[in-house]
């Protein structure tokens, strides 16, 4: 994956990467954590929320915003380019609240009252955007669109963030036990051992680093007694 060094100037053209999120987190507010990697070294740090099409490709990857709303938000962001950085910031903010949040939970931590204050002020505008809309049969929670709005999918990932830390599910919510991660993840295994965001990448890393460390002390153990080097 190419990650331009500078943003493009054009928010609307800025989709054009094709840059595909990882959404193993098993729940919107965790995946939306999960936009920014290895957190703790900031020069290894990566936020692929590097610009507002990124927050628009992962709104609409993540189902919280339809192609074509999507479509239209990039059209705007084009006009209004102060207002899709600003858009960004805020919902860059929130995305760090939640983090904080649900990795505090996940460490068994006390939950920092700056990021519970930082979702608590989001929370009145996501809330009252909440509608009940009619389905084929019976009725579901829907969100209001506000044509004006930059960041439509901030009101369902504070919404689901305030549902995660008031429910049940918190209990499951755990870090990935890679040192250089920080993804978070809903552990939804039968016996609650899931230890990593995601096998394929930091689960066969760990693979490759306990196999690279026991052929490591292998091949050391015969040389000790042998080695005729100086
Ligand atoms: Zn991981």
């Amino acid at each position: 994956m190419n990650e331009p060094d500078v943003p493009p100037p054009d928010p609307a053209l800025a989709d054009a990467d094709g840059y595909e999120f990882e959404l193993s987190g098993g729940h919107p507010a965790l995946d939306f954590t999960n936009t920014i990697s290895r957190r703790a070294a900031p020069e290894d740090c990566r936020d692929r929320l590097t610009h507002y099409g990124r927050l628009v490709s992962w709104g609409v990857q993540a189902k919280l915003v339809t192609a074509k709303d999507g479509d239209r938000l990039r059209r705007d962001a084009s006009e209004r380019p102060r207002a899709a950085a600003a858009a960004l910031r805020r919902v860059v903010t929130v995305r760090e609240a939640i983090f904080s949040l649900a990795v505090a939970v996940a460490r068994g931590e006390r939950a920092p009252a700056a990021a519970l204050d930082a979702l608590n002020a989001a929370l009145p505008d996501a809330l009252a955007a909440l509608r009940v809309g009619a389905e084929r049969s019976g009725f579901a929670w829907r969100f209001a669109t506000d044509e004006t709005d930059l960041s439509p999918m901030l009101a369902p990932v504070v919404r689901a963030a305030a549902e995660l830390l008031t429910s049940a599910e918190l209990m499951r919510v755990r870090e990935c036990q890679s040192d250089t991660c920080f993804w978070l993840f809903l552990d939804n295994s039968k016996n609650g051992t899931r230890r990593w965001c995601d096998m394929k990448v930091c689960g066969n890393r760990a693979k490759a680093r306990r196999h690279y460390q026991r052929e490591k002390t292998a091949s050391r153990r015969p040389r000790k007694s042998t080695s005729r080097r100086s």
